[in-house]
This record gives C-alpha cells, sequence and structure tokens, in this order.
C-alpha cells in the first residue's frame, strides 16, 4: 500500500532534520528517511562542535541566514531543553585585504554588524593564546560568534517533529525519488510513500543525484589537540588547560596565507563526552583547500599523518601553546559547490522536488534556517531571507 503524505523529506541530517521540524510546526503531514540513525556519525554533521558566526565570511547574505537560525536555536532550545548553540565571540585574524578579515568586514557592513578591531596589544591582554600576530596582521572580534552543537541540534529538531506528528523512518535507505504531475514517489525497500512534495537533503550523498550540477563530497578530518602539558621551547611558559577552555580561548579563524586558514576553539567542557569535550578543536578552512573527490560509500575512516600534518604545521605557527600533535582525528566528509555557496531551493528539473544540499563545509550554523527555508519552498510560501545567491537554478 503506497502511504500518502504532504512532504518527505530524504536525509534526517543537519538540513533534513530542521526541514522536518519546520514542516511539522505547520501541521502538515511529513515523512523523513534517514538510512542510518538519528545523529549518526557517517555523514557531515558529527563531532560535537561546528562554528557559529554572523558575519559570514563566506558571503554577505548569509548574514540574515545566521540571524534566522540563531533565533530557530532558541526556540529548538525552548523545547528540549539542552543547550544547542553557545555564542562566545570569535576572533577573525589575517591580512586587511585577506579573505577572512575582507570578507568578516563585508557581511558586518552590509548588515549592520559591529564589528571590535583589536590592537595586537588588546588581543594578547584578552586572548594571550593568540597573540602570536604577524604585524602586517589585524584581529577583529565578531561579537556574535559562537559555537553550534551538531548532534543534540538534530534529535532535538527530530524529537520535536515526532512531538507534533512527523513519521521518522531510520535506518532505512531511500532507494528511488520518481517526481510526476501526481505527486513523487518515494521508495524504499520496505514501502512506498506518495508526496506531495520531496526534500532531498541527502549531504554528501547528494552529489549522485543531481548529475546538473557539479557537488564534490571530500573528505575533511576532524581534529581535536591538547594544551602542551609541560614547558618547551616553544612555549616556555604553557598556560594551565584552563586557559584553552571555550570562554577563554573562544572561536578564532585565521588566515596564515592565500590558501592557508586556520580554525578553531577551546575546549567545551562535557558537551559531547570527556574525550571531545575537553579537548581544543582546530582545522583548516575547507573552501579553501585542494579539493580530492570522494564517493561517501568508500569514505576511508582509517587515519594517517596526511590528515592532520597541514593544521599541525599550521597551529604550531598560530597557537604554539597548544600540543601541535593530534589528540583524536574522526573522518568526516563536506560536499562543495562550484561557488562553494549552498545549493538550496526549488529543483530546476521539477516544481515538486525541493534540494537542500552542497554545504561547502559552512552549512551547519544555519541548519535551522536553512530547514525553515526549505520547509517555504516545500509549501509554495514566501521566503523571509534572500536565497537567489543558493537558488540550484543558477547551475541548471
Ligand atoms: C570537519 C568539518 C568541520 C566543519 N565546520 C563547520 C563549521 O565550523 N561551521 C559550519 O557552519 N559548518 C561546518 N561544517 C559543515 C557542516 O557540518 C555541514 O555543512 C553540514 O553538517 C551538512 O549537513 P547536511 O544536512 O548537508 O548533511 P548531513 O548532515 O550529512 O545529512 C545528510 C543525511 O542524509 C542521509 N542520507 C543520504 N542519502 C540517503 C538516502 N538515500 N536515504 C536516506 N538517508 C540518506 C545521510 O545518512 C545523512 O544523515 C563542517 C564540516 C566538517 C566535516
Amino acid at each position: 500500500m503506497v502511504e500518502r503524505v504532504d512532504v518527505a523529506v530524504v536525509g534526517l541530517g543537519a538540513m533534513g532534520a530542521n526541514a522536518l521540524w519546520r514542516l511539522a510546526e505547520r501541521g502538515v503531514s511529513v515523512v523523513g528517511f534517514e538510512q542510518f540513525t538519528v545523529a549518526h556519525p557517517l555523514g557531515s554533521s558529527h563531532g560535537a562542535t561546528r562554528l557559529f558566526r554572523e558575519a559570514c565570511l563566506e558571503h554577505p547574505d548569509l548574514t540574515p541566514i545566521a540571524r534566522l537560525a540563531k533565533t530557530l536555536y532558541r526556540e529548538l532550545e525552548a523545547h528540549g531543553g539542552e543547550e544547542l548553540l553557545r555564542i562566545t565571540g570569535g576572533v577573525m585574524m589575517g591580512a586587511p585585504d585577506s579573505d577572512v578579515i575582507a570578507g568578516t568586514r563585508a557581511a558586518a557592513s552590509a548588515h549592520g554588524l559591529t564589528l571590535v578591531d583589536l590592537s595586537h596589544d588588546e588581543l594578547a591582554e584578552r586572548y594571550p593564546q593568540l597573540a602570536e600576530l604577524a604585524p602586517t596582521d589585524v584581529a577583529v572580534l565578531d561579537p556574535g560568534a559562537g559555537v553550534a552543537f551538531p548532534e543534540p541540534t538534530i534529535r532535538a529538531a527530530v524529537d520535536r517533529a515526532l512531538a507534533l506528528g512527523a513519521e521518522v523512518v531510520e535506518n532505512t535507505r531511500v532507494l528511488a525519488v520518481e517526481a510526476g504531475d501526481d505527486g513523487v514517489l518515494v521508495r524504499t525497500a520496505t514501502g512506498e510513500w506518495l508526496a506531495d512534495r520531496v526534500i532531498l537533503a541527502q549531504g554528501a550523498w547528494l552529489a549522485a543525484e543531481l548529475p546538473w550540477v557539479e557537488l564534490q563530497p571530500i573528505r575533511t578530518p576532524m581534529t581535536w589537540f591538547e594544551p602542551r602539558a609541560t614547558p618547551n621551547a616553544a612555549a616556555p611558559d604553557a598556560a594551565p588547560a584552563s586557559e584553552f577552555a571555550l570562554d577563554r580561548l573562544p572561536v578564532f579563524v585565521r588566515q596564515l596565507s592565500e590558501s592557508e586558514v586556520l580554525w578553531g576553539h577551546g575546549s567545551v567542557g562535557a558537551v559531547a563526552g570527556p574525550e571531545k569535550g575537553a579537548l581544543i578543536k582546530a582545522g583548516v578552512g575547507d573552501i579553501w583547500q585542494e579539493r580530492v573527490r570522494i564517493d561517501p560509500e568508500q569514505l576511508d575512516r582509517g587515519v594517517t599523518p596526511a590528515d592532520w600534518r597541514q593544521v599541525s604545521a599550521l597551529l604550531a605557527e598560530a597557537v604554539p601553546a597548544i600540543e601541535p600533535l593530534p589528540a583524536r582525528v574522526d573522518p568526516c566528509m563536506v560536499t562543495i559547490s562550484p561557488d562553494d555557496q549552498f545549493v538550496v531551493g526549488r529543483s530546476p528539473r521539477h516544481p515538486r522536488v525541493i534540494v537542500g544540499g552542497g554545504d561547502s563545509g559552512h552549512a551547519f550554523k544555519h541548519a535551522p534556517a536553512l530547514g525553515e527555508i526549505l520547509a517555504r519552498f516545500a509549501l509554495d510560501e514566501p521566503q523571509l531571507v534572500d536565497t537567489a545567491f543558493i537558488d540550484p537554478a543558477r547551475f541548471a
């Protein structure tokens, strides 16, 4: 028997879980499919934290999406009771004309955000771990930055959707999506659903579904570090571990050269279990990286020194008080679009199909807002924010 629903959501990661929630809030009938369990560690949305920035250096029009996301994180927190987003402020560093500094300033000035310029002395006083800055580089504080907590956010969105009557089908892969005049048939090994609209939010797996856009899933390791345990030449006065907690070492993004961007934040505490929460997280910016396309089905989950060589070298240069050999490494994936912006909106191939993907390594912070945007496309409601720059049709 074919079950009829208003909307089917394929993939319950960052974008799909939030689309499910936003649709369920409207009282429409909605079913969500996830090939693994909800909040699993096999896609793009695991690993305890993601940076949140309001002055989004990747595109000025991301700022209204980040603001909408912030409101929705708070709404979701009010339902589930768990902290999903912590605002710490974020320090952006680099040459005045670097992508990081110029992009942050452009987003702030386009949307009236106040940034705080930090002199080298102020930086050293407020954030001594970040004080190793080239004399010609500058530091800018984005007070609206912080960290989002991905697994709790996805769980909270799905839980709220379930409480509102959504159906969730876990451990079930969608095998076929056939869009026709009467609806979209969604097929799994165990059943069929006929939906008025479908939202494809399949993360790295979406690349295989959209032949009209060159989406590149790439492997991106996550790396966690400890403060240097003992005094050494690079950091003779190594600071105690508490100096590396999130309230002392907030979100930072530093551009060291045209193609080298280091990001990180201090330890969060007990947020995601003792090992991850107690460590400092750092990584390199994906959109500045050389891209090697992978098949998400064949993702290499082994770890080699190639996974941390670059981030270790950048950390040793930029934050010498951190031990540059990682304490933990976990593989992850992002899916890069040709212009490094998301691919979110109505499919140019079929009006009943809505696409949510092409995260390009910077989508988690926006996830609740992207869920709202996807829900509005699915229900033909006007959008609250400009979505032209993420319209899938730009690649059709
Ligand atoms: C190391 C790293 C650091 C990052 N740092 C940041 C950051 O600081 N700030 C930020 O904003 N973003 C960051 N990101 C990016 C962010 O995590 C991603 O943009 C976001 O998680 C992508 O979400 P998604 O919904 O597209 O994919 P996912 O969350 O992976 O969801 C896709 C889901 O679809 C499911 N699926 C696929 N095919 C099927 C099918 N056929 N049937 C059923 N289910 C299916 C998958 O199992 C998966 O659960 C980072 C990513 C990585 C890897």
